[in-house]
């Protein structure tokens, strides 16, 4: 499977991407009620609001659970889609606490996101995000028949289980620059609490650095 980390650095253009997780945990939670939601609907508003294109890569599980969000933001000219495996379990043997997709189940697996997204999304969106970033020669070679490109994490916007937004917005700020991809999450919730509340100010701090904000698509295209 190929795999991309960053677009042209003589082109100042910086790409922001949004994770959606949804483990079987994650779901739990949402079942029993201990988490509102996992979809951080204050975050697409101001990436809205800012017009600020994005690339956003769905779990399986979460399109499961917000199918008519997906539609939404398939249908939205300012967002792409991509896959971020069905429930986000690791696809190398110690990929932080996800677990691990076992080599055989590894093709199905990213099949079933995709077949899941292309059921809500008409646009032919091949990319695809490693839950936790994790993976080897073995998982890119077991994966390259699906047709999927990998995107690679390129600066890791570190929100998840951020306590405010300013950790973000100083990890992003710092660590950005001509064609990078930034890895947020769109689940919000508990895992993700500050996302919406980082991004304005990393919007407007990047354009006035003279980035143009684009979608991975529009960043690794000339
Ligand atoms: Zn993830």
């Amino acid at each position: 499977m190929p795999i991309v980390q960053h677009g042209p650095r003589d082109k100042k253009r910086i790409a922001l991407t949004f994770d959606a997780d949804l483990t079987a945990l994650m779901r739990q939670r949402l079942q029993h009620g201990k988490v509102k939601s996992y979809y951080n609907e204050a975050l697409i508003n101001e990436l809205r609001a800012m017009k600020v294109p994005a690339t956003l890569f769905l779990t399986g599980m979460w399109m499961e659970q917000y199918p008519d969000r997906t539609r939404e933001l398939a249908a939205d000219p300012l967002f792409e889609l991509g896959t971020h495996t069905y429930d986000h379990r690791g696809f190398t043997k110690h990929c932080y606490t996800l677990g691990t997709v076992p080599v055989a189940d590894m093709l199905a697996d990213v099949r079933r996101a995709v077949d899941l997204l292309d059921k809500l999304d008409p646009h032919p969106t091949r990319w695809f995000r490693f839950p936790g970033g994790c993976y080897d020669g073995t998982a890119l070679h077991e994966l390259a028949p699906s047709g999927v490109t990998a995107v690679g994490l390129d600066v890791p916007g570190a929100d998840g289980f951020a306590k405010s937004p300013k950790p973000i917005i100083k990890q992003v700020l710092s660590n950005v620059r001509a064609g990078s991809i930034v890895v947020l999450h769109l689940h919000g919730g508990d895992n993700a609490p500050f996302t919406d509340e980082a991004i304005p100010e990393i919007v407007r701090t990047l354009r006035a650095r003279g980035y143009t904000l684009v979608t991975v698509t529009q960043l690794m295209s000339d």
